[in-house]
C-alpha cells in the first residue's frame, strides 16, 4: 500500500506543457457558438483540411473484392504483416519512386494507418536532448509530439514559442523558403508542399538543405502528404530525387490528400537502411517499433491502397487533384483581383492570405465568420510566424467554393 501522496501514479507532466485545446477544436467551439446563435447562417466551412469527394472507383472496386475475400475461409486473412503487405510496397516503390530514379527498397517502406501517426511517433527515435528545427508556420504535430517526448523546453506564452525549439520562419518577407537557423538542429522537420502556407521550395533549394543536413550529421523529417499536388516541374515529389537524401532524410507520405482516403486511413514512411547515426540503423529501430507497437494496417485498406497504382486508380487521382486545384485557382485569382495579398494554391490545396488591415489572424477569422459565413483557419494557429495570415483550403466543391469567394469580394 503507498503512503505518501509522491508514491502515487503520476502523469506525463510533458502534456500538462501545451498550451490551450488543438486549433481545430477552438475552431470547431466558435463556429458552434455561432450556427447556435445563428441558425439561419448558410456556413461554408474552408477550413480544416479534409477532403469532400467521394472514393474513386478502381478504389471502391478494390474494397468490395477484398471484403468479399475476408469472407470467404479460403482467402481471409488475419493480421497484416507488420511493415504491409508486399503488393503494396512493391507498387509503392514502382510508381512513387523508381518512375521518378529514385533507389528505393521495399524493405524500406512501412506502410501505416496515415501521416499523422507516423510524424507524430517518429520523435520516439530521438533522443531527449535532440535540438529541433521546424519552419514556422507548419503543421502542429511536430512540436506538439516533440513536447510530450519531453524535448521542447517551455512555453513562452506571449511570444508563443518554445524554448528549446528552432522556428525557421517561412514568409512573404523570405518568399517562403526557410533558411539555415543560427543554431544547429538535429532534426529538422520540413513539410513541402507546405500545410499551411501552401508554397514550397525549388529541387535545387531542396538539395542545399539536404546537403546542409548530411554535413551536419542531422536528420530530417520530410512530409511530403501534399506531393500528389505539385505543378510546377522545377519542384521535387519525394526527397530522394536529391543526392544524398538517403543518409540524412526520412520521408512520411500519405493517402489521405491524393487519394481521399482521410477517412479510410493510409501512409507509409520511407526509411533507407543507408540512415546510420550512432551506429545504429534507423530502418531497424523503427522496424522495431512498428512491430512493437503497431499491428499493421488492414488488409482491405491496403488493397485500396494498390488500386491507387493501377493505371486507372492513378488516371482517377490525377482527376481528384484537379477538381481540388481547380478550386484552389479560383480562390487564389479571386482572393487576388479583390485585393488580397495571397500565397500558395499552385502546388498545394492551400491558399495563404495576408490579413488585411493589420487585423490578427482570429480577428479575421471571426470577421469572416460573422460578415461572410465563410470558416478559414487562422494563420497563428500553425506557429508564431503565421500570425497576420490566414488559411482557406480547396477542399471543398466547387460550388462552395464559388459561393464563398462571392461573398468575401462582397466584404
Ligand atoms: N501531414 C501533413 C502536413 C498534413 O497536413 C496532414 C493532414 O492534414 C497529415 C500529415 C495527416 O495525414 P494523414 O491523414 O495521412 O494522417
Amino acid at each position: 500500500m503507498k503512503e505518501s501522496e509522491e508514491e502515487m501514479f503520476r502523469v506525463n507532466q510533458d502534456y500538462q506543457k501545451l498550451p490551450g485545446s488543438y486549433l481545430f477544436s477552438t475552431i470547431a467551439k466558435k463556429v458552434k457558438a455561432y450556427q447556435d446563435a445563428n441558425p439561419d447562417a448558410a456556413i461554408i466551412r474552408l477550413g480544416i483540411g479534409d477532403v469532400t469527394r467521394p472514393l474513386s472507383k478502381s478504389v471502391i472496386d478494390a474494397l468490395h473484392v477484398a471484403v468479399d475475400e475476408m469472407g470467404d475461409e479460403s482467402t481471409f486473412r488475419g493480421y497484416a504483416p507488420d511493415l504491409g503487405y508486399d503488393f503494396l510496397r512493391e507498387a509503392i516503390v514502382k510508381i512513387d519512386y523508381a518512375k521518378r530514379g529514385c533507389d528505393i527498397a521495399a524493405d524500406e517502406i512501412f506502410v501505416s494507418d496515415g501521416a499523422k501517426s507516423d510524424s507524430g511517433n517518429i520523435q520516439e527515435l530521438f533522443s531527449k536532448d535532440c535540438r529541433i528545427a521546424v519552419c514556422d508556420p507548419v503543421y502542429p504535430v511536430y512540436v506538439d509530439s516533440n513536447v510530450m517526448g519531453g524535448r521542447c523546453g517551455t512555453y513562452d506564452a506571449d511570444k508563443e514559442q518554445w524554448s528549446d525549439i528552432i522556428y525557421m520562419p517561412t514568409t512573404a518577407e523570405n518568399g517562403f523558403v526557410p533558411e539555415f537557423p543560427k543554431e544547429t538542429p538535429d532534426v529538422i522537420y520540413l513539410c513541402l508542399p507546405n500545410n499551411p502556407t501552401g508554397t514550397t521550395i525549388p529541387k535545387s533549394e531542396l538539395q542545399k538543405w539536404v546537403d546542409y543536413a548530411n554535413k551536419n550529421k542531422a536528420l530530417i523529417i520530410y512530409d511530403a502528404a501534399y506531393e500528389a499536388y505539385i505543378s510546377e516541374s522545377d519542384v521535387a515529389h519525394s526527397i530522394y530525387e536529391c543526392e544524398g537524401a538517403k543518409t540524412c532524410a526520412i520521408e512520411i507520405r500519405s493517402f489521405s490528400k491524393n487519394a481521399g482516403f482521410t477517412g479510410l486511413r493510409l501512409g507509409f514512411t520511407v526509411v533507407p537502411k543507408e540512415l546510420v547515426f550512432d551506429g545504429v540503423s534507423v530502418n531497424g529501430m523503427w522496424a522495431r517499433r512498428h512491430g512493437t507497437k503497431f499491428n499493421g494496417a488492414p488488409y482491405i485498406v491496403q488493397r485500396a491502397g494498390e488500386a491507387v497504382y493501377s493505371e486507372a486508380g492513378q488516371k482517377e487521382i490525377r482527376e481528384l487533384v484537379g477538381y481540388y486545384m481547380q478550386n484552389a485557382a479560383l480562390i487564389r485569382s479571386g482572393l487576388a483581383d479583390a485585393g488580397y495579398e495571397v500565397y500558395g494554391g499552385v502546388n498545394a490545396p492551400y491558399i495563404w492570405l495576408k490579413t488585411p488591415n493589420q487585423m490578427t489572424s482570429w480577428e479575421f477569422f471571426d470577421y469572416l465568420l460573422e460578415k461572410a459565413n465563410v470558416v478559414g483557419t487562422p494563420g497563428s494557429g500553425f506557429g508564431p510566424s503565421g500570425e497576420h495570415y490566414f488559411r482557406l483550403t480547396a477542399f471543398g466543391t466547387v460550388e462552395n467554393s464559388k459561393i464563398a469567394l462571392e461573398r468575401i469580394k462582397a466584404l
